[in-house]
């Protein structure tokens, strides 16, 4: 081929990119919660990757430690074999997150995304209740194998699967209907006097609803459904890929609601400084596997192994809680008082900790303003099933400035595109 018919690098990638297309630049170089691109412009993340960088980009620690442990010759692949940085991770997930909590579960690395862990639960779940039915809920986001995908409330995203996605339900995510919960609905449903449906094995969700726009569930919604899963022998999961490792303040985001679920997805953040890494939290009585029945060649990436550990100690204090939720409040006050001075916008603030949002109801306004965002600086992204909400996921270890300047650009932005 000469290199006149070379294709640019653009050109090289599947029409699949999406992020790219928000945010058309090329990016180089990050740290904290902010990123330059090869012009040198400086842009504020309230993005996160995802959510996966709850602890910034190229926490200097964490770097040091990788480089030291690269240049000593560490093993990098490993499989599921012991090594000292997966040995260290187990030991410190323990001591720092496990104990002080009174939780008791097996952790198992289910492969390097969400989704995996997401896979995972699905599986176990199954095989120990021997039913095959799971209930998840409008607008919820697991992933995007065909697994995870089944319990997805995307219609374009599963409608792309191109076979049908069975046995699962959709039930109505926490809201009020004509004064009611929606568990009632859900506990009727369960009851089966009118629908003669077999049990499922399991219920999943997320306590914040991050891709599906920034719906948080009331304490007692979380505990009504977990005492519906006892009720019923259903095993409940919490999909805490993006809303763990301290997004809405606490490590787990379920923590306030004082319920113990049987299985906890985590990802994203757990991996410390963005690598890919996983994990699976079972009750010990539901860890059922046998050796070898849940694999992948990708289970012991020893960096993220060693950059999870170091992000485990800011839980090793209640200062890091406590920074988040100074900062949330700060957040929420903002938005809360965006959504007021601009009744245009027809928006509503919501969320919990740092997992905010507006819910702006005007179609194709959340997407303008973004991109007059980026324009100005601010790297932040839509979600929702209309992309309708501005959803903020700043690094955790953002500061009062950043998080102001950041605001200000977001501000500035909406007033450019009400004008
Ligand atoms: N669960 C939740 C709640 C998520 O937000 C995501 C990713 N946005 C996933 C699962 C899937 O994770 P991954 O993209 O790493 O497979």
């Amino acid at each position: 081929m000469d290199n006149e018919k070379m294709k640019t690098f653009k050109e090289l990638e599947s029409a699949v990119r999406s992020y790219s297309r928000g945010w058309p630049t090329v990016f180089e170089k990050a740290k904290g919660y902010r990123l330059w691109d090869t012009d040198g412009k400086e842009y504020i993340d309230f993005f996160a990757g995802a959510g996966a960088l709850n602890y910034g980009h190229n926490n200097d620690t964490m770097q040091d430690k990788l480089i030291e442990y690269i240049q000593d010759d560490g093993i990098l692949h490993s499989l599921d074999m012991g090594t000292t940085p997966r040995k260290k991770f187990l030991e410190k997930f323990q001591e720092t997150i496990l104990k002080p909590r009174n939780l008791d579960y097996k952790i198992m690395f289910p492969g390097p995304t969400g989704t995996n862990t997401v896979e995972s639960a699905l599986k176990i779940a199954r095989k120990v209740t021997g039913r095959e039915t799971v209930i998840s809920f409008t607008n919820a986001f697991h992933g995007m194998t065909i697994g995870s995908l089944s319990v997805t409330g995307n219609s374009t995203k599963r409608k792309g699967a191109g076979i049908p996605l069975n046995h699962t339900v959709s039930m109505p995510f926490d809201q009020f209907v004509d004064d009611q919960d929606t568990t009632l609905y859900l506990e009727s449903y369960l009851e089966g006097s009118s629908t003669g449906v077999d049990l499922p094995a399991a219920i999943i969700l997320e306590t914040v609803q991050g891709e599906g726009g920034i719906n948080a569930a009331r304490m007692e919604w979380l505990k009504r459904i977990e005492e519906i899963c006892k009720r019923f022998d259903i095993l409940l999961i919490i999909d805490d890929v993006q809303a763990g490792c301290g997004r809405t303040g606490t490590f787990f985001s379920f923590e306030p609601a004082g319920i113990n679920p049987d299985i906890v997805c985590l990802s994203k953040s757990i991996g410390g400084i963005g690598l890919p890494m996983a994990i699976t939290l079972i009750k010990p009585e539901y860890d059922q596997w046998t050796p070898g029945e849940h694999n992948g060649t990708f289970r012991g990436n020893n960096l993220a192994f060693l950059a999870a550990t170091e992000a485990l100690t800011y839980w090793e204090t209640d200062d890091f809680s406590e920074n988040i939720m100074e900062r949330a409040d700060f957040l929420k006050d903002t938005a809360e008082s965006i959504v007021e001075k601009y009744p245009e916008l027809k928006a509503e603030a919501r969320g919990r900790g740092l997992m905010q949002g507006i819910a702006v109801h005007v179609d194709g306004l959340a997407e303008e303003i973004c991109a007059e965002a980026f324009k100005r600086g601010l790297i932040i992204e839509t979600s929702g099933p209309k992309d309708e909400v501005v959803k903020f996921l700043p690094p955790l270890i953002i500061d009062e400035e950043g998080l102001s300047k950041g605001l200000e650009i977001l501000e500035a932005s909406i007033k450019h595109v009400l004008a």
